[in-house]
């Protein structure tokens, strides 16, 4: 069966939509653009309709791409003491000579919407649900949570160990929490076996960032497949095409439950991240 992350994420859109209408203070996010990245534009473009479709307050600062280090951080720290910002992203990648370490830490833990601050990451890995999880982790549970697939006390095997994706995942499917108990085996590039291990796996996540990696010799009968993947792969007659780390058509006639590329897990890291804004907004009030 193949699982619907756009309609799952439309309909908690909705829900979002709904609480803000009944706020008598609008949520806000202040988005930060450093350079002319083609992809990054688009990234950021989707965040913009997402938020404006449900009222939240979007505004994009794009800065010159020769910004200095300290520059950014300096802006990163105004928009910290701003009362009227809730939340702050910073699309990443940022151009080579500035640290996405040092630039994430200089945000303000309460308005770090993308959960990449060391103290929200510590927060998920103790279980203290007042910090903020990176929106694809909790996009991929939530999508769990919606197609009523009970995870406790299976076995999870994530494929990657990224901190966005595989390391943060891994943090939310072991807790001992509503939607989580699962078991969980994170697998990389040096797993040595990985494929007697991926086919131990009830549920398979691929956060590899390699087209169709993931064939369907490497997965248990009737496994449930969750796929992060995003490839663009340009075809033979010029046209790009967007394919997820698993071999769909393959996998699909074994998988029990397979998401589809696009139209998976990448509608519910909007969603979630709206959910974020939205969270940020009620803990300030
Ligand atoms: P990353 O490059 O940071 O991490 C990839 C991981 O895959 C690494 O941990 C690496 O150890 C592992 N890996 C690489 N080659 C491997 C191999 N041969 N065998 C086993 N493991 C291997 O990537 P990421 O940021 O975690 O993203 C992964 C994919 O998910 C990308 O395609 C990315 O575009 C996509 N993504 C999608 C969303 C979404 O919203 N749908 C969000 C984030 C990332």
């Amino acid at each position: 069966m193949i699982i619907d992350g756009k309609q799952v994420a439309s309909k908690i859109i909705k829900e979002i939509k709904d609480k803000i209408s009944s706020l008598q203070t609008k949520p806000s996010i202040s988005v930060i653009l450093v350079g002319n990245n083609l992809a990054s534009q688009t990234y950021v473009k989707m965040k913009k309709k997402a938020c404006e479709n449900t009222d939240i307050n979007f505004k994009l600062i794009n800065l010159d791409d020769k910004i200095s280090q300290e520059d950014l951080i300096k802006k990163i720290k105004s928009l910290n003491e701003d009362k009227t910002v809730d939340s702050i992203l910073i699309q990443m990648p940022l151009p080579k000579h500035i640290d996405p370490t040092k630039v994430i830490n200089s945000i303000d833990p309460s308005k770090d919407v993308d959960g990449f601050h060391p103290v929200n990451v510590g927060k998920l890995l103790i279980g203290d649900e007042t910090g903020f999880v990176s929106c694809t982790p909790l996009g991929i549970k939530s999508l769990l949570e919606e197609s009523n697939i009970d995870i406790k006390g299976k076995h999870v095997v994530i494929v990657g160990r990224s901190n966005i994706v595989g390391k943060p995942l891994f943090a939310l499917l072991i807790q001992k929490a509503k939607g989580a108990n699962a078991t969980v085996t994170v697998v990389h590039s040096e797993t040595k076996n990985l494929k007697e291990i991926t086919k131990t796996a009830d549920i398979l996540v691929a956060a590899i960032g390699i087209a169709k990696f993931i064939k369907k010799d490497m997965i248990k009968k009737n496994a449930v497949v969750i796929d992060v993947g995003i490839n663009h792969e340009v075809q033979k007659d010029g046209t790009k095409k967007i394919f997820g780390d698993v071999d769909f058509e393959n996998v699909s006639k074994i998988a029990s439950f397979i998401t589809p590329v696009p139209g998976g897990v990448g509608p519910m890291t909007i969603a979630m991240l709206l959910s974020n804004i939205l969270k940020s907004h009620i803990q300030k009030k």
